[in-house]
Formats: C-alpha cells, structure tokens, sequence
C-alpha cells in the first residue's frame, strides 16, 4: 500500500491538489515552506508513486519555463458510506471528493448484520465497475497471479446521526435508524478488507465542502445539516469541532423562545419541534396539499416540494415556517461561532431551500450585512452525507496532522 505517512508528504500533496490547473516545484516549496532539495526528493516520490503527474511546461516570467505538477484525481480512491433513515448511499470517490460511481440503497432495517452484508457488496460491485480494489487485492488469492490495481481504494468514511462512538466506530442509539450499539466501522471494514471510520453525519457534510471546494483554511464555517431533523457543525482552520464526545452540534433542543408547543424533553419550543421534516408534511397535509401515504420522508418532502414549486400557498407557507425557525437559530449560533461562511445542506435542504432560505435570510440580515459574510445552500446536493463519509477518510489520511500546515494550503489559481 502507499504509504503517505509522512508529514512533509502529505503536505506536498495537499499543496498541489489545492491549486487548480497545476503548479510548479519552486512554488510548491515556497507555500509550503519546504527547501527545494525537500521539495524534489518528495515530488520525485509522489510521481513513482503514481499520485501526481505531469502537465507540461509553462512559462510564467523570465528564465526557463517550469514543470507543471498536478495531481491524478484518481490514483487513490475512498469510499463513503452514508446511513440515512431514509435510505443508505454509497459513493466511490477520487482525490477531489467527486464520486465517480454512486449507488442508493434502501434504507437500514432491525438487521444490522444483513445491512452490513448489502452494503459490503454493493461496495465490492462497484469498485469492480471502475476497476478499483484494496492494495491486498493486487495479487489474485488462488493463482497468485499479479492483477495490477491502478485505482486504489484507501479506505472507507461511514456517516450516520448521532448519538454514536467515533472513537470505537460505534452506532449508538441514532434517532429513526432502528440499530443499536453496532460496531459498524469494524464489520463494515473487516467485510471489505478496508479501513474504516465513522462521524457524525454533519460533521461529514462540513469536512466533504471543506475537502471537495479547498475552503479557505482560516475560515469559521458553520454548516447547518437539514435531514429528519437538523444539527450543525462547525469547523475552524479546516478542522471539525467535535467536543468531548462527538456530541457539538445536537441543536434539536435549542429554545426558539416561542411557547405554543412542548417538546419531549419538557421544555416548550426546542428547535426541533419546528425543524423536524415529519412536521413540515403534516402541516402541508393540514392544508389540503396532497401527500402520499407511506411513502417515506423522502418523498413525502418531494411531494411537499412540488407543491410548493407548483404554487399550492399551504405547501410553500409550510417549507417557510421550517425557515423561519431556523433562521433565529441560525443567528444565536452565529453569535455563538462568529462565522465567515454559513452553509445549509443536507439530504431535505434542496427540496426547501426555495421556500425555506427566505426567512433565514430575513433572520440573518444584520449579520450578512458583514463584509466578508457568506450564507449559501451546500454545493454538493443530495450526495452531501456519503461524499462527505469519503472526504472523512481522505481527510484522516492525507491531510497533514498539524493543523497549522494549513496555513499553506489556501484554494489558488494555477502558477
Ligand atoms: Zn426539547
């Protein structure tokens, strides 16, 4: 297996793939603040390796014009996997964190170990699609012939709600995922011959805009992740903040201030009460707009949506009361994070955004007046959770440990 543990490396690497179009060795050292011997010693690695390539010369003043590097997307593969109660996806995807095949499966059942099973195989299925495998699997087990694999699978990212045990690779009790207590990064692993971690499914969406759009490193983002319910991230110097017990971020509970309605936990107005999508197609179905019966959460929110997207005042007034819960939120964890950039996603967001962003956007208005501030829906759609489970991985094991390395690593044009 390539073995991309060292740190400058690592850093090299990153300082390439975070440039668009290519860069040149002189430059790679300035940013990353390497000598040139280092520089080369290390690039000459990367390139037998396979991991970078190059584009070649270009010329950019006077003397003699210099290589192109950059860095083949798909020499080094990691596969997401994320647990929804709507359904599971599963994701193979390249060094930039764009899937090259994708798949949606139903979603998980009282059988963890069946589940664990499927998903195991649709991962097998479609590595083979794209001629990818585990490093272990270059040599054929019965002949012992060497089948060469170009794209290698590094590992896999699970991503699923809370509660859970990062550090174990556990699923604890997630809210509306019937499981309970799986050791999923384990048996999930070992079923594929990967290694395997697991995060919370809102801390894979902000490490998957962090990883896939080089977010600039010295930003606070705060993501806001829209599924059954909603939670949020934040992250800081491209890192995710996880608290203590991988709990940050379980904002369900927040007081909304407001006293019409008394939340479980025995306090009136918790955010979920509001946020929580079952909510919004019952208040839908109460005025009149048409939703399928046992359909799932999915498409009973597709529905909702096209209602809305069709002008039925119920299903838009709906979607905008989720908004206008939110974005109070919103601005009390914005004083909380004082943020550059708010992102909204999730597996629900596109299908509310439209009707949903409004009322954030009235909420916030005194903190987007800002200069630098940002608000925007996630770039990366309905495949947020497992393009994020990949990036977790690909994160783990190819950005440099020291945060402060980042400090090179900014989004530029090509040099
Ligand atoms: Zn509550």
């Amino acid at each position: 297996m390539t073995d991309i543990g060292d740190y400058n490396e690592k850093l090299v690497l990153q300082t390439i793939r975070a440039t668009t179009g290519g860069i040149s060795q002189s430059e790679v050292g300035r940013r990353a603040n390497l000598s040139r011997q280092s520089v080369s010693l290390i690039t000459r690695r990367l390139l037998a390796e396979g991991l970078i390539e190059t584009a070649g010369r270009r010329n950019t003043g006077p003397g003699k014009p210099h290589t192109v590097l950059r860095v083949v997307p798909d020499a080094c593969l990691a596969v997401g996997v994320h647990l929804d109660p709507a359904h599971i996806m599963v994701v193979v995807c390249d060094l930039y964190a764009r899937p090259l095949v994708k798949s949606t499966m139903e979603a998980p059942t009282r059988s963890s170990d069946r589940d664990i099973a499927r998903i195991a195989a649709r991962i097998g299925e479609l590595s083979d699609s794209i001629g990818a495998a585990a490093p272990g699997a270059e040599t054929g087990p019965e002949d012992g012939a060497a089948r060469p694999v170009r794209r290698r699978l590094l590992g896999l990212g699970i991503a699923a709600p809370g509660s859970l045990d990062s550090t174990a690779g556990t699923v604890r009790r997630p809210p509306w995922i019937p499981w309970r207590d799986v050791p999923v990064a384990a048996q999930l692993g070992e079923a594929c011959g990967l290694p395997a971690i697991l995060d919370k499914d809102t801390n894979a969406a902000l490490t998957g805009e962090i990883w896939s759009r080089n977010l600039p490193f010295e930003e606070t983002v705060l993501y806001i992740y829209v599924s059954h319910g909603v939670g949020s991230a934040v992250s800081a110097y491209g890192r995710v903040h996880r608290g203590s017990s991988t709990q940050a971020g379980e904002i369900g509970h927040l007081p909304t201030g407001r006293a019409d309605l008394r939340c479980e936990c025995g306090a009136f107005g918790c955010l979920n009460m509001y946020t929580d999508a079952h909510l919004v197609v019952d208040q839908a179905r109460a005025a009149g707009v048409e939703v399928p019966v046992g359909a799932g959460i999915k498409e009973e929110i597709r529905a909702v949506s096209r209602a809305a997207e069709s002008g039925n005042a119920g299903a838009q007034q709906s979607i905008a009361r989720h908004g206008a819960a939110l974005g109070p939120a919103l601005r009390t964890l914005s004083g909380i994070h004082d943020p550059e950039r708010i992102i909204i996603g999730g597996p629900a967001w596109p299908l509310l955004a439209r009707y949903g962003m409004p009322p954030i956007q009235d909420a916030l208005g005194d903190w987007q007046a800002g200069p630098d501030a940002v608000l925007e829906s996630s770039h990366l759609g309905d495949d947020v959770g497992a393009v994020g489970a990949a990036s977790l991985f690909l994160e783990q094991e190819l950005a440099p440990a020291n945060g402060a390395a980042r400090l090179f690593l900014r989004p530029t044009p090509a040099v």
